[in-house]
């Protein structure tokens, strides 16, 4: 009988989730199946796409809005699901996204109930992930206590950055208490890095910059293909403004809005992860394709600070390489929004950069280069895949080997 793996991707109110073939050791994983549960505490709806995309399931499920119930009750749904559907085949694990490993976990792990308390510890962290992808771990482990569940974090793939990189200008006993520079978005850096040389040939080995701008956006600094520095730091608020997030501030603003106006951690927490960013700007929406619509004056003006601010913090990674050779763009905006980066490339002309307006301009999908034959910056759009590289990962600790070498190929 064939083994499946489920890649689940949990967050406040949707569950994403991959299946995958797993055809024995060593071979490549075969995505059978993709969804998403969306409207967790609300009107649930369970879709699911089948291997060329096409809709497999689309229909209102029960949910309940009780935290503990609620997350359950998605996944009975799911699990049943999956019985219907993937028949000849038995789930042998589940793979995790987890936003914050912290300094102690520096590879995937198979999850204990030991290592669920330690990684409960970075929940004030990463309040808009962790509590989410940890109570998914919990709602499976209560469903199907014998599954093997594994961690992957977000965190990890940063932990090849020097220390100037990871450090804070804060006296030592902090910094020693564990508060760095973490970085995030590793899950999608790393298979950025696991394709680079299909694409990039050597210079994949050079000073490449992804931009990962979806709903959260950081920028990483890679050079042989390992995280030089990211502008994502002690948590997954600092760097570039993102959709509700603020992105780099003053710590000064944090003691104004505490201090002088008697905001509460809570209310100063709520507003810099789920007020501010485009949202905060432009008043009307956190989603780039809203704000884009826009003709509303504020909302040309979040662009123009996204941009300003991708600019700049471009600047900045390309000093901490010391140039730039390659710059590629994923995650929803990068791989969609033709205008955002053709802004972003003007931008950055002064760094070597030459837009090839017409391929950028092109309705494509998969990867594909966007910059002229004579620009000095190579720059391309390619895909992430943060479900695959789980599944790798997962299938990997199973098998006893650790992480998934990601630099051996075969993502
Ligand atoms: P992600 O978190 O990677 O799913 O990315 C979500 C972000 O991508 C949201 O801000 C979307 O509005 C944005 N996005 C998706 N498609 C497009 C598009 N065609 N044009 C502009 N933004 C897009």
């Amino acid at each position: 009988m064939t083994q499946a793996l489920l890649v689940i991707n949990s967050g406040s109110s949707s569950v994403k989730f991959a299946a995958y073939d797993v055809a024995g050791p060593g071979s490549a994983l075969a995505r059978i199946a993709n969804g998403r549960i969306e409207g967790i505490g609300g009107q649930a709806r369970l879709r699911v796409w089948g291997q060329g995309g096409e809709p497999l399931e689309d229909r209102r499920i029960r949910v309940s809005a009780d935290p503990v119930l609620g997350p359950e009750e998605a996944f009975e749904e799911l699990f049943d699901w999956l019985d219907r559907h993937a028949a000849g085949r038995t789930l042998g694990a589940v793979g995790h996204r987890v936003v914050h490993g912290g300094e102690r976990f520096a590879q995937p792990a198979r999850v204990t109930p030991a290592i669920l308390a330690q990684l409960d510890a970075f929940t004030p962290l990463a309040p808009l992930h962790q509590p989410h992808n940890l109570s998914a771990i919990r709602a499976i482990a209560g469903l199907l206590p014998d599954l093997p569940q594994v961690a992957c974090f977000d965190t990890e793939f940063h932990a090849t950055q020097p220390w100037v990189a990871r450090a804070c200008a804060l006296p030592r006993p902090i910094t020693e208490a564990g508060v760095k520079r973490y970085g995030f978005h590793g899950l999608s850096y790393e298979y950025i890095a696991s394709v680079l040389p299909d694409y990039l040939g050597a210079v994949a080995d050079g000073k490449v910059v992804v931009a990962h701008l979806g709903n959260g956006a950081s920028l990483c600094a890679m050079q042989d293909r390992r995280s030089m520095a990211s502008t994502m730091g002690f948590t997954a608020l600092d760097g570039l403004m993102m959709g509700t997030r603020c992105g780099s501030l003053d710590p000064g603003v944090v003691l104004h809005l505490m201090g002088a106006m008697g905001m509460s951690l809570q209310a100063v927490e709520k507003l810099l992860y789920e007020q501010s960013g485009l949202l905060g700007v432009s008043g009307i929406s956190g989603d780039m394709r809203t704000v884009e619509a826009s003709e509303a004056p504020e909302a040309r003006q979040a662009i123009d600070l996204y941009v300003y601010r991708v600019n700049q913090q471009l600047g900045s990674l390309a000093a901490s390489l010391g140039g730039l050779e390659a710059l590629v763009f994923t995650a929803g905006i990068g791989e969609n929004s033709a205008s955002l980066r053709r802004r972003v490339c003007e931008g950055a002309a002064w760094l070597g950069v030459a837009l090839d307006e017409e391929a950028n301009e092109a309705q494509a999908s998969g990867a594909r280069c966007i910059s002229t034959a004579g620009s000095r910056v190579a720059v391309w759009v390619i895909p992430t895949n943060e479900e695959l590289m789980i599944a790798q990962h997962t299938q990997a600790v199973l098998q006893g080997q650790g992480a998934h070498d990601w630099r051996s190929g075969g993502a």
